[in-house]
């Protein structure tokens, strides 16, 4: 086959979106070379060991290690050699002190490839970045590639959900293709076609418009969560129940009931930071009016860590210091082991603050925690941290802690008090059982 037509990949980044592509597009059939600065995450996943927690990702690495499919690298001379289409993946954080994105590493992977590109090539962001970025990023691909290199820019956003990463790789619901050329969209739909063949509608548009899409819809999801905890905080103060409130409001079509959940909110290593990173190019760019309600939904967001915090304190009749509190949960979500900006650390590291003896438990998350966090204590169960306890807060909503026996719990901690800082828990069954329970939102 010619290279348009089953064209080499590499996949420039190897983290949670980048390690998920390059194995999944290894298991779709393709050759692809995963490429990462960091030497200790490349030999891991050559060693066929997954850097992240992701269900279903560590047998497809074996299964494309053992087929020679799927390489990995910390060459970038070997990465220009080998691809076809070159895909990066590289964090863009929030910038220290700033609101804005860091789009140092985008910058740096294609630095770093265009000098040694020696044939026609397609680079193709996937990286979330300000939307201009890419404009920018094709000109420095002209300017850095070789002379008479017929190099390409295109972008192609990600929308993988971490803990459904797999899944939402092999069969997104769209595929968004920002391209200047029709070779551009070929190239593209040749990397992708058995997704496509799968039945994954394609929208071809320019690169601003790409890099948009993602955090539009990042915005979007995050302003339906702090919309519904917006509702909680108004019923609390009239003491109606923003559970009811939100299930009334789901079985209405045109609203749904999909990220209308009330509880702790959202965290992790995407929506704070593109919502931030959004409002703070809009505003650079004289359009902020259009995005100040973002300000809002971020303000709405980090409320609810303070109120869970508060809600052990009321639970606890004000005498946080001294009290021993049991932490369910340290990742940002359940199926991950993502800890970035995770509202359960955030919460446990705070009751730790205010004198509280804390002790966390999760059941994938603990390493990277302890790593992060070495100030506060770790238990290996639910049942575990929860001994002796004087309160316990459920802040991830894992499917164990939901499953938990509110009289096997009982029987180990020192008082049935519990915050369900994520609506997971039946309120009834667990004041029957003698429970103190609390939830933001509910009476
Ligand atoms: P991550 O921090 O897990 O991974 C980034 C990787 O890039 C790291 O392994 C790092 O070593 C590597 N890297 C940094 N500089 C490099 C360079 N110059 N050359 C090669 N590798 C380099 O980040 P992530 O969560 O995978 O996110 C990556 C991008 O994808 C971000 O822009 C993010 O917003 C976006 N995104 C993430 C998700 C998600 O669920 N995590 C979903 C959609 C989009």
């Amino acid at each position: 086959m010619s290279p348009i037509d089953s064209p080499r990949l590499t996949v420039i980044g190897t983290g949670y979106l980048g390690a998920t592509h390059a194995i999944c597009m290894a298991a779709l059939g393709y050759e692809v070379l995963g490429v990462d600065v960091d030497e200790e995450k490349i030999a891991k996943l050559q060693s066929g060991e997954t850097p992240i927690f992701e269900p279903g990702l560590p047998e497809l690495l074996t299964k494309a290690l053992d087929s020679g499919r799927l390489r990995f690298t910390t060459s970038y001379t070997e990465a220009a050699r080998f691809g076809d289409v070159h895909f990066i993946c590289v964090g863009t954080p929030q910038q220290a002190g700033s609101d804005a994105a860091d789009v140092s590493y985008v910058d740096a992977a294609v630095r770093s490839l265009a000098p040694h590109l020696d044939r026609r090539a397609l680079v193709v962001g996937r990286s979330t970045v300000p939307v201009g970025t890419a404009e920018r990023l094709t000109g420095l691909l002209r300017e850095l590639a070789p002379a008479g290199t017929d190099v390409e820019l295109a972008w192609n956003p990600e929308f993988l959900r971490e803990g459904f990463a797999v899944d939402d790789t092999l069969h997104p619901d769209r595929l968004v293709f920002g391209v200047a050329s029709d070779w551009a969209e070929e190239r593209l739909r040749a990397a992708f076609r058995p997704v496509l063949e799968y039945g994954a509608p394609v929208v071809r548009t320019d690169l601003a418009t790409a890099e948009l899409v993602k955090v539009a819809a990042n915005s979007f999801l995050a302003t339906k969560i702090s919309y519904i905890n917006a509702m909680a905080e108004v019923c609390e103060a009239v003491g109606a129940d923003v559970k009811d409130l939100a299930d009334a409001l789901a079985l209405d079509d045109r609203i749904g009931g999909r990220f209308l959940k009330p509880g702790l909110g959202f965290g992790g290593g995407c929506l704070p930071k593109d919502i931030r990173a959004f409002a703070h190019r809009a505003e650079e760019m004289g359009v902020g009016q259009a995005t100040s309600f973002l300000r809002e939904v971020d303000k709405i967001n980090q409320r609810r860590r303070a109120r869970t915090v508060d809600l052990v304190g009321e639970l606890l009749g004000g005498r946080i210091a001294g009290a021993r509190v049991a932490a369910w949960g340290a990742a940002f979500k359940p199926n991950s082991d993502d800890i970035r900006d995770a509202p359960a650390l955030e919460v446990a590291r705070t009751l730790h603050g205010l004198g509280a003896d804390v002790r966390v438990y999760d059941p994938a998350a603990l390493g990277n925690a302890r790593r992060a966090f070495p100030e506060l204590s770790y238990g290996e169960s639910a049942l575990d941290v929860a001994r002796g306890a004087d309160v316990v807060v459920l802040l991830t909503e894992w499917t164990e802690f939901r499953e938990v026996d509110p009289d096997a719990l009982g029987a180990v901690v020192d008082h049935r008090r519990i915050v369900d800082g994520r609506h997971v828990l039946n309120a009834g069954r667990w004041r029957a059982a003698g429970w103190e329970y609390r939830a933001l939102g509910r009476p």
